[in-house]
């Protein structure tokens, strides 16, 4: 019984079997109870009255008396002391009975067929048509003793039976609600208890208790809840992670920079320390604006999810654009370019792109020493663009390969970096190509050089 619509369905069945045999139950024992002694009771008084109106008016004609008695609704029987029969009206349907019956009713003892009668239900007790399930009384006509039979016909007790089902329809129907009630209790809790968990979550507080153990549908919807709030805890975990990040490497900066203008107001500085005042500060102020680009290409990303201007263009030319932009550090560092770029067209988001090659190419050129090696390649594999920077620098141990496109991870993390970062660039290229439904795979050898291929489908599938 794993799914819900099963136990509903089996469990309302369930119910009404129960409580029809339950009712079914009550009922007999109503009948065995109550119902059989009243209605021997009724029949004796009949019987006893039918006998001593004719013994006491023996002008009357036995037969014509009886027969009309008879149509009344009743199943009588005379049996005279020769054990001969005579039925009026509607006959018994089993007329055999013990002869020691007759014999003790023609001697003046009455019979309680009725109340006696051993049937287990009242179906076939109530019903049962029978000489055995009737009243005795003895009846004296002229001086000759004669037995009589005496039951009420099917007919009259219908109106009794009426009365019993309507019982039973009753009680059956009060059972199944009252049941269904307390069913329906069963089921309404864990969606109760989701309630209060939601509003737990609303209010900051992830880590609910609900129960596992169920297997239905609703066991899908906890597990399922379970899993959302974990996932929301993390999510929040990630902020506020985000939010001590960015305030540091924002707070860093600016007061290195606050530090050096004290500095600089110092009257007794020498002209070669206001030039290295100078020149900190500059670099603070890049950091600074280096961050913010970054963060901007972040919000940037989020909101693209939804509003991708995905068009088709040639990846070369990006990147041939891209290498005259940093030409003039790549200069400086007298570093050497290998590039093979052929014309190869992409459909996808131009911008987005173009940051993941900018971020890649610079990384390329920060971590790469004067006189390095930067190999760029271009190339389409089956279904993919294959874009690869290759250079000779510092490498990342593998350890870190890990972990370098997690938001702010740096390898040379401590703030006493050599090299200048916010530890967002390769976070944004991962987003970037997995919102292309691409893949980013990182080769490298510590000391000796990395290499960061990206592939990307030639169309984004939809
Ligand atoms: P950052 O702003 O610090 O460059 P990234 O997210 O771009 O941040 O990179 C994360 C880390 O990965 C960097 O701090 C650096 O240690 C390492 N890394 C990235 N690219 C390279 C590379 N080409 N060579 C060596 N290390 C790299």
């Amino acid at each position: 019984m794993k799914t819900l619509y099963a136990k509903f369905v089996l469990t309302t069945i369930g119910i009404m079997i129960f409580s029809g045999l339950l009712s079914f139950v009550i009922s007999n024992v109503y009948y065995h109870e109550v119902l059989k002694p009243k209605n021997d009771e009724k029949t004796t008084a009949f019987a006893l009255e039918l006998a001593s109106f004719f013994e006491q008016h023996q002008e009357l004609d036995l037969h014509a008396y009886l027969q009309h008695s008879a149509n009344l609704g009743y199943h009588v029987m005379l049996v005279d002391e020769q054990f001969k029969v005579t039925n009026f009206a509607e006959p018994f349907r089993n007329q055999s009975i013990d002869d020691r019956i007759i014999q003790d009713v023609l001697s003046g003892k009455a019979y309680h067929g009725i109340s006696n009668f051993p049937h287990q239900t009242f179906v076939t007790g109530f019903f049962a048509n029978e000489v055995t399930n009737s009243i005795g009384v003895p009846i004296t006509v002229q001086g000759k003793t004669y037995a009589l039979f005496v039951r009420p016909n099917i007919k009259l007790l219908f109106n009794e039976m009426h009365l019993l089902f309507a019982a039973i329809l009753l009680m059956t129907i009060l059972l199944s609600i009252l049941l269904v009630l307390l069913f329906t209790k069963y089921i309404v809790q864990p969606i109760t208890k989701l309630t209060e968990a939601t509003k737990f979550i609303a209010n900051g507080q992830y880590h609910v208790q609900l129960d596992k153990k169920r297997k239905d549908e609703l066991g899908n919807l906890l597990q399922s809840f379970l899993h959302m709030s974990e996932q929301l805890a993390f999510v929040d975990e990630k902020r506020k992670e985000f939010t001590a990040n960015i305030s540091h490497d924002i707070q860093s900066p600016l007061s290195n920079i606050k530090g050096y203008i004290t500095l600089l107001e110092n009257e007794q500085a020498t002209e070669t320390d206001i030039i290295h005042y100078l020149g900190t500060i500059h670099a603070e102020i890049d950091r600074l604006s280096s961050l913010t680009n970054r963060l901007l290409q972040l919000s940037t990303i989020d909101q693209q999810e939804q509003l991708m201007k995905v068009q088709t263009f040639n990846v070369n030319e990006q990147i041939e654009a891209l290498l005259k932009h940093y030409h003039w550090k790549i200069q400086q560092k007298e570093l050497m370019i290998i590039h093979s770029l052929s014309q190869v067209a992409i459909t996808a988001d131009a911008e987005l792109l173009n940051m993941v090659w900018d971020n890649l190419l610079s990384n390329a050129i920060k971590y790469t020493n004067a006189f390095g090696t930067i190999n760029i390649e271009l190339s389409e594999q089956g279904q993919y663009v294959v874009v690869s920077f290759q250079d000779s620098g510092i490498g990342i141990k593998e350890e870190q390969q890990q972990r370098i496109f997690e938001r702010f991870y740096r390898v040379d993390s401590a703030r006493t970096r050599t090299v200048e970062g916010t530890g967002l660039g390769l976070s944004i290229v991962w987003r970037i190509v997995t919102l292309h439904q691409g893949h980013v795979e990182v080769e490298s050898v510590f000391g000796k050089g990395t290499a960061i291929s990206v592939f990307l489908p030639r169309i984004r599938p939809k």
